[in-house]
């Protein structure tokens, strides 16, 4: 087994949270004990570069550590989340966006650009809520745009808008990342309240007017998940540069052990079908390098491994449990 690198995680990924709180990366936003402050404590940069992990943190290639003497300070994602303002209502929204009643404290975006400022880093990625439906949020990056011009500017979004003056803002990102939950409209309109033809336009106009990089991210839950195949078939004719699975806790929503082997024949259906998609279509995944990302939960639930993918489409499958960067694609 590959050894894990100890490295301080937040010289190189933060993580902010709506709420104004810090993490050293994106991965343990709901770790509260790993939180390094929050955007409202004096001198939160100085906080950031002493931070000493309180507990101990590991995934699939490091381990947290204390900043040491020596250490070079490389920034090189800055992940945000602004305000969980947003227009869709998923059933399963882990930040219970549709719920939300707050405001945002806009008084954050000055203390956000500091750090922006200072970090330089080599990718900002902004998520929500949704960040598109923010008028203040995306006014925010335009001017923040101009002071980070080696930086990548990277959106997450659930891509269902089809307004002009929204097409037109997106100008100012180098890649986008669309998440779909579902992929046949009455379930897409069941599960996150929008609709899937708008979506589809939105992907389809970035692709075609625009050279920003795509990803295409399908959540799977137990109302969704044999819709994965039908995605995966859409999106080798529609490349993006990487197709992303990953599950939202589906045993969480259903009984393991139903009677007939019942989620067990649906998952094994849609484990076959999806194989048999990817196959049929290794021409336009090999041509246009199409990346395959399996998140590790979408792995265990349809029984995947990269051995299950024939010849050279195994090296576009990728199986992922951290981030995946710009520099990735
Ligand atoms: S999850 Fe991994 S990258 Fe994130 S803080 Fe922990 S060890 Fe570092
Ligand atoms: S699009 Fe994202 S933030 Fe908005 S309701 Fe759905 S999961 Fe939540």
């Amino acid at each position: 087994m590959k050894e894990k690198t100890k490295r301080p995680c937040h010289y190189s990924d933060l993580f902010i949270k709506y709420n104004g709180d810090v993490f050293p990366c994106c991965e343990v936003w709901c770790r509260n004990e790993l939180k390094i402050g929050s955007l409202d404590d004096p001198g939160i940069l100085s906080r950031i570069l002493d931070y000493k992990p309180p507990a101990s943190c590991e995934c699939q290639n490091y381990k947290l550590r204390e900043a040491r003497e020596g250490d070079n300070f490389k920034s090189s994602f800055l992940n945000i989340e602004f305000s969980l303002k947003c227009q869709a209502s998923c059933a399963m929204c882990c930040v219970e966006a549709p719920e939300w009643k707050g405001k945002y404290n806009d008084g954050y975006f000055d203390i956000i650009g500091q750090i922006a400022e200072h970090f330089q880093p080599d990718e900002l990625l902004v998520q929500g809520g949704e960040v598109l439906f923010q008028d203040n949020t995306m006014e925010f990056l335009s001017k923040l745009r101009a002071s980070l011009p080696r930086t990548a500017f990277c959106l997450v979004t659930n891509g269902c808008f089809k307004n002009r003056k929204t097409l037109d803002s997106l100008k100012i990102f180098n890649r986008i990342g669309v998440s779909l939950v579902g992929f046949q409209n009455e379930t897409y309109k069941k599960i996150m309240g929008l609709d899937l033809d708008i979506t589809k336009k939105f992907i389809e106009y970035v692709h075609n007017e625009t050279d920003i990089k795509t990803l295409l991210k399908f959540l799977s839950t137990p109302s969704n998940i044999h819709e994965i195949p039908l995605f995966m078939e859409w999106a080798a004719g529609n490349p993006p540069n990487a197709v992303v699975f990953e599950d939202t806790g589906f045993w969480q929503y259903v009984n393991k052990n139903a009677p007939f082997s019942y989620w067990n024949k649906i998952l094994f259906r849609t484990r076959n079908d999806f194989l048999r998609t990817v196959e049929n279509n290794a021409e336009t995944v090999l041509r246009n390098k199409l990346k395959i990302y399996l998140r590790p939960h979408i792995v265990d639930l349809l029984s995947l491994s990269p051995g299950d993918f024939p010849g050279t489409l195994k090296d576009y499958v990728i199986l992922h449990d951290i981030h995946i960067k710009y520099e990735d694609l």
